[in-house]
């Protein structure tokens, strides 16, 4: 299968209210425009200044969506155009990507990672962290970004059942954030969950973005 029928046969799997993300990142640029021209408009990137140039030789009609780790100092790279950040890992990240997205005079959609595998390395808030930071509401003093949910990555595992009960422990810490804090609040209504081995997984806990690179594009250089 080639790029623009691999999109086609993963949007055929995806419910209406779940988008594709195509992950993009260490992929050649004619890659991405062959996956724009099947129709893709969800691009994620993990690197701030890879993003950037892919951004300014492609068309402007791409939202792109930062996925990886992302240093506060290199947020002014991604600032005047980024459409959302999936993996926003502290108060104080939130805060600079608020000084830099009011430096642009933009709103950057913002996702709250939590961390729900078993290994260490990964990123995130615990999901106590996570509901207590969203309960202080200290957030709604931040005009210039708009949390809009919850992002997770499960354990890199052939346990189906671990991935599942991540997946799960993640959906409801989202829908007790929703009930808590975001109630009144329609834009709180993103779960971004699921890769290339587990979107199927983690559309039955609830997806609504999944992040999907390799069954797109194949092996990352
Ligand atoms: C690379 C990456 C993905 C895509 O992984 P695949 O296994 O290639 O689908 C998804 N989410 C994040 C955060 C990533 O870094």
């Amino acid at each position: 299968m080639n790029i623009s029928e691999r999109i086609q046969s993963i949007k055929e799997k995806l419910p209406k209210n779940v988008n594709l993300v195509a992950v993009s990142k260490f992929q050649a640029i004619e890659k991405l425009q062959a996956a724009y021209e099947a129709g893709q408009r969800i691009f994620g990137e993990s690197r701030a200044l890879e993003m950037r140039d892919k951004h300014a030789q492609l068309p402007q009609d791409i939202a792109w969506h930062f996925i990886g780790h992302l240093q506060k100092n290199k947020i002014k790279y991604i600032a005047p155009f980024v459409k959302m950040i999936h993996a926003v890992d502290s108060p104080e990240l939130l805060a600079e990507i608020n000084k830099e997205a009011a430096k642009n005079a933009r709103v950057i959609d913002c996702l709250l990672q939590v961390h729900i595998a078993q290994e260490e390395h990964k990123f995130g808030f615990s999901t106590e962290d996570c509901l207590s930071y969203l309960r202080s509401g200290e957030w709604k003093n931040l005009s210039n970004i708009r949390i809009v949910g919850l992002m997770g990555m499960a354990t890199f595992t052939d346990d189906t059942q671990e991935i599942r009960s991540e997946f799960q422990s993640l959906r409801q810490c989202f829908d007790t954030a929703k009930k808590e804090c975001f109630a009144q609040d329609d834009c709180f209504c993103e779960l971004s969950i699921g890769m290339s081995d587990d979107y199927p997984i983690a559309i039955e806990c609830g997806s609504t973005l999944v992040r999907i690179g390799t069954a797109i594009f194949g092996e990352r250089q």
